[in-house]
Parts: C-alpha cells; sequence; structure tokens
C-alpha cells in the first residue's frame, strides 16, 4: 500500500495511535486500502492462509510450550529476561483476557487462566499494514502479512495500530540474546520490529508452520481457508470457533476452538 506524505502526516498527528486504541484500530481497518494493497481482492487468491488452535487439545498438555520454543527456535527469537523487552511471535495469555467477551458467569471454573496460544492474526485488512509510512510490513496475495526488517524505521505504528500486542520492537542486538542461532534463518538488528510470518519460509519449501509440527496435540491446524476441503474449513464447520475481538473488523485468520 502506498501511503501519501499527506495521509503519513495525518496519521502522525493522532494521537490516538500512541494509545493504541480500539477505535483507532477500527478505523484504519476499515480504510479503503489502495489498489497496490492485496488484502482489496483475499478471496480472489486461490489460497489464504490460515490458522485452527483446537483449545480443548491445547490444554491436555498443562505447561506444554513447544509450540514457542520450535517458533524461537526456528526464528532465531532472542530471549531477555526483562518482560518488558520480550521479543515474541507466539506467546499465551490467559483465556479471560483473551476473550473477556464471551464469558457467561457459568463456564466452567477450569476455563479461567487457561493458556490460550496468541500470534499473529495475519488480518484481511491489517491496520498495521495501513499506517506503515515505508512499507516495511505489507500484506501477500495469499493472505501472510510480511516484515521487511531492511525497511523498517522504529516508528512502531504498526505496534500502535495492532490490537492484538502482536509485535515486538527490539530495544536492544538481539543477536547476543540467541542460545543457538539457525544460520537458515536472518537475525535482526536493534531497532526494528518483527512478528510471526505464518513460517512462510517454511511453506516456500512444502512445510508446515514449525509451531504446528512441533505440537504434541496436533492442537494447531494450518491450512488453506480458501479451500473448502481443507483441514481448518472442516474443523470450522464442525466446531464453534471464535476470533480474537472479530468486531474490530481486521478479519483474523487465525481461529480458537472453544
Ligand atoms: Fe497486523 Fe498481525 Fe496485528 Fe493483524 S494481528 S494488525 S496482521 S500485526
Amino acid at each position: 500500500m502506498k501511503i501519501t506524505r499527506k495521509d503519513f502526516l495525518r496519521l502522525s498527528g493522532l494521537s490516538f495511535l500512541a494509545a493504541g486504541s480500539m477505535e483507532a484500530a477500527r478505523a484504519i481497518a476499515g480504510r479503503s486500502p489502495s489498489a497496490k494493497d492485496s488484502s482489496e481482492h483475499p478471496a480472489k487468491h486461490p489460497v489464504q492462509w490460515g490458522m485452527v488452535v483446537d483449545l480443548r487439545k491445547c490444554q491436555k498438555e498443562k505447561g506444554c510450550t513447544a509450540c514457542i520454543q520450535a517458533c524461537d527456535s526456528a526464528h532465531n527469537i532472542p530471549q531477555f529476561s526483562d518482560p518488558k523487552h520480550q521479543v515474541k511471535w507466539i506467546w499465551t495469555q490467559p483465556y479471560e483476557t483473551v476473550f473477556p467477551f464471551i464469558q457467561n458467569g457459568y463456564a466452567e471454573q477450569s476455563d479461567a487462566g487457561i493458556p490460550v496460544p496468541l500470534m499473529c492474526n495475519h488480518c484481511a485488512s491489517p491496520p498495521c499494514v495501513h499506517v506503515c509510512p515505508t512499507q516495511a510490513t505489507w500484506k501477500r496475495a495469499d493472505g501472510i502479512v510480511m516484515m521487511d526488517w531492511h525497511r523498517c524505521i522504529g516508528c512502531r505504528y504498526c505496534m500502535a495500530a495492532c490490537p492484538y500486542g502482536s509485535r515486538s520492537f527490539n530495544w536492544f542486538d538481539p543477536r547476543p540474546h540467541i542460545s543457538h542461532i539457525n544460520p537458515d534463518f536472518p537475525t535482526r538488528t536493534r531497532g526494528v520490529v518483527e512478528k510471526c510470518n505464518f513460517c512462510e519460509e517454511r511453506l516456500a519449501q512444502g512445510l508446515r508452520p514449525a509451531c504446528v509440527d512441533a505440537c504434541p496435540e496436533k492442537a494447531l491446524v494450518f491450512g488453506n481457508l480458501a479451500d473448502p476441503n481443507s483441514e481448518p474449513r472442516q474443523l470450522l464447520r464442525k466446531r464453534f470457533a471464535v476470533q480474537r475481538e472479530p468486531e474490530l473488523g481486521t478479519g483474523p485468520s487465525v481461529y480458537y476452538l472453544v
């Protein structure tokens, strides 16, 4: 998406971005995409990648972090002891904070505190993409929201615009904080933003995302949402599923079976 100087200055003046307000996300997600923005015609591409997370299966292995570890190793994600500096592609949050509006007060006690795996939603209308002044982040025709770390100027507008907290900023050089560097994936530098990329580098080799392969319970199901016969689509037909804050109009491509 091309952003004009006028757009950029207007967005710069919007203090709601700094506050990360839901209204801002809704407004930005609802903007008309430019002709270059592939999110304009997502249904026309035969592949639209998406993820389905089966929370019942996910909870079978208490304390399991296999998906997070696999993602961290595959993508050279640094480990910082101070949570303020955490870089995360997949992380967990308690169920009641992820889905506060689907609580009914009579839910099973065991639902409270359940760790829900979270990642970039690869939104159909991604506010992060709309606000990036350098086009360092963009949406591919197959639905994946990408990052080019060489183009990122560290303004963090995308972080403010993302209503899901899916992006992290490298406050420090991450390299000394990576235990084993995977030579097949680039490391990042201080001052850039990063996030989940649906393992596009593995998809290009015909592999599934690392988190999906690592899950011992097969709770993560990845596939083509545009194909009615794909595994995610079959699950979404059979089971009740929710997205994170769909009312914002972002169109998350990650679904949760609850
Ligand atoms: Fe962008 Fe991902 Fe956040 Fe959606 S969830 S706004 S695609 S960073």
